[in-house]
């Protein structure tokens, strides 16, 4: 899952992107609200923590621009302490959380993954396709009952494959959502990856979950 971090105070900033990468979260950090907006619109994201005041652009403009463009990326807003009429206003143009500052890291970090629980449908703490399933609270997965022993990565993959399970996944998208989009695309870092987390959930069982679709990507499906 990939979330994009709005704040101008460096420090508070770098502290965030620590906590959410911690979480196996990717995480791009920008200091503006300009550059954010176009961010935005030019990338996907699963969530946004979006300070309000900012240079460039405001985090209650972004807000605005964002849903004018029909952007529905859920939005925690950071606030500065006391000021009710910020908030309201950032309700009412669709933020779906908000915390006044200063604010702990740990709970920007739980806010954060409840958005995105929620943005993942009703299955909020465990999903479920088939057998398999996800806890992504406890961060266990298992087949059949049966634990399955996941790396921080195959985590991340797994969870986003069980988000849009019944659908297609290209690897750009796998690219964009759980790795840095820093690493060349020309390698093949997913297909590995994705090779052992097949091993992991698969090997052994009747029915496949964990399906390639030949030059388009990869398909989690229960269903078949
Ligand atoms: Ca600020």
């Amino acid at each position: 899952m990939r979330v994009l971090v709005v704040e101008d105070e460096k420090k508070l900033g770098s502290f965030l992107r620590k906590g959410l990468t911690q979480e196996n979260l990717v995480v791009d950090l920008v200091h503006a609200g300009d550059i954010a907006l176009e961010r935005l619109l030019t990338h996907s994201y699963d969530a946004v923590v979006l300070d309000i005041m900012l240079p460039g652009r405001d985090g209650l403009s972004v807000l605005r621009e964002m849903r004018r463009q029909y952007l529905n990326t859920p939005v925690l807003l950071l606030s500065a302490r006391g000021n009710v009429n910020e908030r309201v206003e950032g309700l009412n143009l669709g933020a779906d959380d908000y915390l006044s500052k200063p604010c702990s890291i740990t709970e920007v970090v739980a806010r954060v993954r409840a958005l995105l629980r929620r943005a993942a449908g009703e299955h909020a703490t465990v999903m479920q396709v088939a057998d398999l399933s996800l806890n992504v609270v406890a961060r266990a997965a298992t087949r059949g009952g049966r634990k399955v022993e996941l790396t921080n990565r195959e985590f991340a993959l797994l969870e986003y494959l069980m988000a849009h399970a019944g659908r297609v996944i290209t690897k750009t998208s796998l690219c964009e959502h759980v790795w840095e989009h820093h690493f060349d695309t020309g390698t093949n870092v997913v297909e590995v990856c994705m090779q052992r987390l097949r091993r992991k959930i698969d090997d052994g069982y009747a029915k496949k979950l964990l399906h390639t679709v030949r030059g388009t990507g990869y398909a989690l499906r229960g269903d078949e």
